[in-house]
Parts: C-alpha cells; sequence; structure tokens
C-alpha cells in the first residue's frame, strides 16, 4: 500500500507526496521545497525521490533545496538542460521502480505544454492506476501550448485518454471551475458537466481539492479530452468552419480559451 497526500503550494499548485514503507516518500514537481519538508517532517518522513514532469519553475523550484537536505534522493525528470538536478533521465516507455512504494511508474513522454513534458502512472492499491500528468490533462482542461502544437498535444491528450476509466488524475493545479465555466461554453447540454459543476462547488465550498479527478470523468466532461464527439467538433466548427480531424478540432478549443477566457 502506498498514499498519496495533498501539498498545496503558491495560489493554486498542488505538489504530491507519495509515502512508502520504512518512513520513505517520493515528491512529485515540488515546486517549492517549504512546504515539502513540512509535510515530510509532519510525516516523520525522509524523502527518497523527487519525479519532475516539466521545467517550469513552479514544479522545480524547490528541487535544489530538498537536494541540499537529502542529498542521496533519486532525481527523474525529462531530458531537458532546464532542470537541473536530474540523476535519472527517463523517456517514453521507461520504468521507474522505488523500492519504498510497492508500485512500478511508466513514463508517457506527453509534448505541448512544454516540448518534453512527461507524465508518470502507476497501478495502485486494487488495481486503480494513478497518473501524475504535470500541467497536461488539468480537472476538465489541459495545460496551454507554451511550446508545443495542436497535433502534438492531441496526441499527448489521446495517449493519456486511453488509460482506464478509473484512473485517478493527479494534475498540478486547482483549476477545475474556472474550466468548467468554460467547459460549458463548448457543451452547454452536457449533463455529466452539469453535475461536476455541482460537486466541485459543493468541494469547493467545503474547502476540499477537486483533485485528483477519475479518467471516466474527464472522458466525459473534458471538453480537451472530447474533440472526437459531435457536440464539441460542431461547437468548434461554429467558431471556424471547416476544420477537420482531431487536432484541428482540439485547436480551436484550446485557441477559444486562450482567447477569450485565460
Ligand atoms: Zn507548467
Ligand atoms: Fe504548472
Amino acid at each position: 500500500m502506498w498514499s498519496v497526500r495533498t501539498i498545496p503550494a503558491f495560489s493554486d499548485n498542488y505538489l504530491w507526496l507519495l509515502a512508502g514503507g520504512g518512513g520513505r516518500a517520493a515528491a512529485v514537481d515540488p515546486g517549492d521545497a517549504e512546504p515539502v519538508i513540512e509535510a515530510l517532517r509532519a510525516g516523520g518522513l525522509e524523502l527518497s525521490a523527487i519525479l519532475i514532469t516539466h521545467h517550469h519553475a513552479d514544479h522545480i523550484g524547490g528541487v535544489e533545496r530538498l537536494l541540499q537536505l537529502f542529498p542521496d534522493a533519486l532525481v527523474c525528470g525529462p531530458a531537458d538542460q532546464r532542470i537541473g538536478g536530474v540523476t535519472r533521465v527517463v523517456g517514453e516507455g521507461d520504468r521507474v521502480h522505488l523500492d519504498f512504494l510497492p508500485a512500478e511508474f511508466e513514463v508517457f513522454e506527453v509534448p505541448g505544454h512544454t516540448r518534453t513534458h512527461i507524465a508518470y502512472y502507476a497501478e495502485g492499491a486494487g488495481g486503480v492506476g494513478r497518473l501524475f500528468c504535470g500541467d497536461t490533462i488539468f480537472a476538465c482542461g489541459c495545460g496551454r501550448l507554451f511550446e508545443g502544437t495542436p497535433v502534438q498535444m492531441c496526441a499527448s491528450l489521446t495517449k493519456l485518454r486511453k488509460l482506464p476509466d478509473t484512473t485517478e488524475i493527479y494534475c498540478a493545479h486547482e483549476y477545475t471551475l474556472d474550466n468548467i465555466a468554460f467547459a460549458k461554453w463548448v457543451e452547454p447540454d452536457n449533463e455529466a458537466l452539469l453535475r461536476r459543476e455541482q460537486e466541485a462547488l459543493a468541494m469547493r465550498e467545503a474547502g476540499r481539492p477537486t483533485v485528483p479527478s477519475r479518467m471516466a470523468t474527464e472522458r466525459e466532461t473534458n471538453p480537451f479530452l472530447r474533440f472526437d464527439q459531435p457536440q464539441v467538433i460542431e461547437a468548434a466548427r461554429r467558431r471556424r468552419a471547416g476544420l477537420t480531424g482531431d487536432a484541428e478540432i482540439f485547436g480551436e478549443i484550446r485557441r477559444w480559451k486562450d482567447t477569450e477566457f485565460d
């Protein structure tokens, strides 16, 4: 068994602490060291590994400080000069085994938000998978295309959405309500989406994170995973006639949010 602890950071980031046997833990995307150090202290844990999804400061800003305190920690990340401290470079299909967690992480290359973005997927207890995907899939949204093309991001999301329905998606930001507000413009009649809005509102009012979400929920409500659904295709074509193919539809939905909502 291994558990995932949620560490809120900055204004809307989530860092994840994976606690395993023998008081050892791994941190995913430690953008800030202090809240990680605090969570380790509170749990009586020692940091043995760091998993990095991409080079943005809100995902790697705490790595240097954590390595001062835990110099032996394994640091996994993509091949990217912009990320310091990586001791194990990983790419598509690589597997990361951490001996203190009964899990093996499979690495997916998911370019789009950045050129070298990767995601980590592990089977958890009871066969429920956990996906640590940084800024690719968000709850009811996806990351902006800072370095990649719609073709690349669409392929990345297509890869991730094939994971089982029960997969828990640990994304790195609490953007859910804003994302749902946009999704309703794309699919105003999507009942699963309207239900999700009520659930998310209740969670936020109770001060709870809406993350992790589940793959089944994303496939039903996230417009950025629904580029091949008739309502989403229609909504994109109302904005730009003649769009054809998954990546063009996806690209138009992304552009729509970029230009009118963010
Ligand atoms: Zn980012
Ligand atoms: Fe981020």
